[in-house]
């Protein structure tokens, strides 16, 4: 609904009233006798009442972004979509009064524009940030997924989601990525264990966007995540390994098990093609399959699943 389309209809509402007015005049003329004038005085004095509060409601929430937003987004149901917002500075604003127009917390802003709490406002200045609370950040090397979510207690999903990652563009270095409900990144520091954290991450199997991920879904529990890719795109190992299956499995169509140290196996399911023979050692990167969409699938992907001691676990925290 459009800001127009409110005024138009507020315009409607008002010749109603009108209307409503001269024709309770016509019946007021016409039946002097038999009502009270106390009562034509009520009518008229709720009339203008009524009238001139719910037309300055409406157009102090017509002037509120926030409504304003919320009127001009048709999926209202769907989850919170992560925005850019460009903000112009006008006479008067504080940081306190532009976040509560946004619904934001006011670190928000500050964190978004490098400003304190009580910085200075100039008008005319444009202010950038984030639709939602939260920080952009920049990934600096030796960071992965897994680390940004465990130390910012963020779910690996959602920042997935946010961000419209995919494993072609995962976690490259200097990329910008937003990270919810937190005024600033942690992240693993200097020096720490770094290089052991990293080492412990594999591959992404084959470049593609998550179609499907880990966890429950339509009351099912989903073992793995699919990674949707066309039909003979590379599959690769994400990890060095053995090769223990390497054939027809059911609903897995033409599958690839890799057993790999620390109790975890990977599975590649429904491949077109397989290039690996059960009790290959692969390296980590080594080409091992082609994506089909072979089995119980619905259309070429590559249903990555890795579990530890034979728990399936989300795939996300084992990769980079
Ligand atoms: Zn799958």
């Amino acid at each position: 609904m459009s800001k127009d389309k409110i005024k138009g209809l507020l315009n409607q509402l008002k010749d109603k009233v009108h209307i409503g007015y001269v024709q309770f005049r016509k019946i007021q003329i016409k039946n002097i006798h038999k009502i009270k004038y106390f009562d034509y005085i009520v009518f008229i004095v709720l009339s203008i009442i009524l009238t001139t509060t719910s037309i300055a409601i409406a157009s102090k929430q017509l002037n509120n972004p926030a409504f304003a937003r919320e009127l001009s987004d048709n999926t209202p149901d769907s989850a919170p979509k992560l925005e850019s917002i460009s903000y112009t500075i006008k006479d008067g604003d504080t940081i306190a009064s532009i976040a509560a127009a946004y619904n934001l917390k006011a670190s928000t802003i500050t964190a978004s524009n490098n400003l304190s709490a009580t910085s200075a406002l100039k008008a005319g200045q444009t202010l950038a940030f984030p639709s939602m609370n939260g920080v952009y950040y920049v990934i600096q090397s030796g960071d992965t997924l897994w680390d940004l979510s465990s130390l910012n207690n963020v779910d690996v999903d959602e920042i997935v989601e946010l961000n419209n990652l995919d494993s072609a563009d995962m976690l490259t270095l200097g990329k910008k990525i937003f990270v919810p409900d937190v005024e600033k990144v942690k992240r693993l520091s200097r020096g720490s264990s770094i290089s052991e954290s990293t080492s412990s991450k594999g591959i992404w199997p084959c470049s593609g966007s998550i179609t499907s991920k880990f966890g429950r879904r339509w009351g099912r529990m989903h073992e793995g995540i699919d990674i949707g890719a066309p039909v003979g795109t590379n599959v690769y190992a994400f990890m060095s390994g053995t090769v223990i299956e390497a054939g027809w499995d059911g609903g897995y169509g033409r599958l690839v098990a890799i057993r790999h140290a620390n109790g975890l196996v990977s599975y590649y399911g429904h491949n077109s093609k397989i290039l690996v023979h059960v009790g290959e050692t692969v390296k980590k990167g080594e080409h091992i399959a082609e994506v089909g969409s072979t089995g119980n699938s619905t259309g070429p992907h590559c249903h990555f699943e890795i579990r530890k001691n034979g728990t399936p676990v989300n795939p996300l925290n084992y990769l980079r």
